[in-house]
């Protein structure tokens, strides 16, 4: 995938340091890839060391005047950033959908869950106001607040190349830190037009910057000594080996990982609501969401009515270019990870689960070379099987059959990934004894994808995190912030001489 030297016929994507678009000087290059048809559409520039260190030495120099500009003064800019997010939207999610391959309706619901994170970091002035107590002494009072951390760095997954950066983006600035953003390299255009609307929206040059890249630039960026603090959203074997490279070496890290999210049918749920929820969370996206349900716990006696209820929905999928309206399911991201979810499929018929939807081999008319696959269903999954245990990010869902709730959240509990989970019942008492006992950090009850709104927080549980703080939200601005407390008193109040005692109220 690495070219040497890129073709200049190609489009060719370059870096965002300090205000302006910087050609890639590494000689290196990687393919972007329109899924849909299965060419190259353009190279994007990955960073050598240097260019990394460009991009962090432009944020340290415009930390001190963005950290002390004031958080209204901020919020300005992130509303104008808005505006304008809003005015281009459409162009977003067709950028989207051109690189990722996911339908442009989905793009355009990725758009604005991300613009609402923008929306939420234009509080800042409220999110950031602390506390105070008057007279917590004689004359005394002490005071708390929350200031930046310097230059923060956002490393970021294909599968959401505009919601996930605007995970982190609007709050990290909204609290006075500057950032540097390393986006996949897969579908890399929507973080360079980002930059630019920051620009048009006031955002001094070098608070926001962008390195395209791979390992070598994540790995510039975990070494940074200027760097102070990491956000990753991506795979679990990335998060934990950010997650322990960047604590070691200080930071403060919080590193979202992979996912295999189960979705439990009770026998007496509305069969009809779980089948449309599970053809949605299952297929939308091609399955290439870590919110994506990928597991059907059917409970009871409900397994048949649900398969028979599934497959005719499975088969009649409109799969196409996700630029086409009447589409619902669009590519995979690339050839390779096609291949891998083949492997996948390959893995589950080897280990005997029984394949009752295929979609190996399936073609689309007139896109014979795109990353196309058919939606796929495995029934009689047991809870051992690869295609259960591991993350399979593709259009595949499986049903793990068993008697009774218990055994459904004993599977899940016992299950290395805790992100999203969701169980569709009539029977409040359930509901409640799920949330309650389910060790997932996101769930949904009668909801398919319980993404929390930007004012709450996203993050798992287990493998799925790691790190302290969950990402947006009011964890966001802790994580992006430094607590500190000021005690203050006047000098006619302070009592002549030294104190050997602890301070006490008088
Ligand atoms: P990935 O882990 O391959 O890549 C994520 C980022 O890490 C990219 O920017 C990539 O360039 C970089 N990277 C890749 N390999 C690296 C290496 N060896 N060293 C350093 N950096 C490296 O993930 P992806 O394939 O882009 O995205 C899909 C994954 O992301 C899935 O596992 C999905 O569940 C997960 N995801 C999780 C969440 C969440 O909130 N938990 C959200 C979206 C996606």
């Amino acid at each position: 995938m690495n070219r040497k030297s890129p073709e200049l016929s190609i489009r060719q994507i370059a870096h965002y340091i300090d205000g302006r678009e910087v050609a890639g000087a590494s000689g290196r290059h990687s393919d972007v890839f329109d899924p849909a048809l299965g060419n190259v559409a353009a190279q994007v520039a990955l960073a050598s060391v240097e260019e990394v260190d460009a991009a962090v030495a432009a944020a340290r120099r415009a930390f001190p005047a963005w950290s002390e500009t004031p958080p209204l003064k901020r919020a300005r800019i992130l509303f104008a950033f808005k505006a304008l997010l809003d005015a281009h939207a459409d162009e977003f999610a067709e950028l989207i959908t051109r690189e990722h391959g996911k339908v442009f309706s989905d793009a355009k619901g990725e758009v604005t869950r991300g613009i609402e994170v923008v929306e939420f970091a234009c509080a800042a002035p409220h999110l950031l106001k602390g506390q105070y107590s008057d007279q917590i002494g004689g004359g005394i009072d002490n005071f708390s607040l929350r200031q930046p951390l310097g230059v923060v760095a956002g490393i970021t997954p294909f599968n959401f190349p505009f919601m996930v950066p605007l995970w982190m983006i609007p709050v990290a600035l909204a609290c006075g830190n500057t950032f540097v953003l390393k986006p996949s390299e897969r579908d890399p255009s929507p973080s360079l037009l980002m930059a630019k609307l920051l620009k048009q929206a006031g955002l001094p040059d070098g608070v926001f910057n962008v390195v395209h890249g791979d390992k070598t630039a994540v790995d510039a960026l975990i070494e940074h000594p200027e760097v102070v603090a990491l956000s990753f959203v991506g795979s679990t074997p990335i998060a934990e080996y950010i997650y322990s490279h960047g604590t070691a070496r200080g930071k403060r890290v919080q590193a979202l990982g992979g996912a295999k999210n189960h979705l439990i049918v009770m026998p007496d749920a509305d069969l009809d609501q779980a089948v449309d929820a599970l053809i949605g969370a299952a297929y939308g996206s091609a399955g290439e969401r870590c919110m994506a349900i990928s597991v059907a716990v059917a409970v009871g006696d409900v397994a048949d009515r649900l398969v028979d209820k599934l497959v005719p929905r499975i088969e009649s999928l409109k799969i196409g270019s996700g630029l086409d309206a009447s589409i619902e399911m669009g590519p995979l991201v690339t050839a390779a990870h096609r291949e891998k979810v083949v492997g996948y499929i390959d893995a589950g018929v080897a280990e005997g689960a029984k394949l009752v939807v295929d979609g190996r081999g399936h073609v689309v008319a007139g896109h014979e070379n795109g990353f196309f696959l058919g939606g796929t269903l495995f029934d009689h999954v047991t809870p051992e099987m690869k295609i259960h245990r591991e993350e399979i990010f593709g259009p595949v869902l499986g049903i793990v059959r068993v008697p009774d709730f218990a055994s459904a959240v004993e599977l899940i509990n016992a299950h290395e990934f805790g992100n999203g989970v969701s169980c569709y019942t009539s029977d409040g008492g359930v509901a409640r004894a799920f949330a309650r006992q389910i060790k997932c950090g996101m769930v949904g009850i009668n909801v398919p994808i319980p993404v929390p709104m930007a004012w709450h927080s996203f993050g798992g549980w287990k493998r799925s995190l790691f790190g302290d703080a969950h990402i947006y939200g009011e964890e966001g601005v802790r994580f992006y912030t430094r607590y500190k407390s000021v005690m203050q008193r006047w000098p006619d109040s302070i009592a002549k001489g030294a104190q050997f005692t602890m301070p006490v109220a008088h």
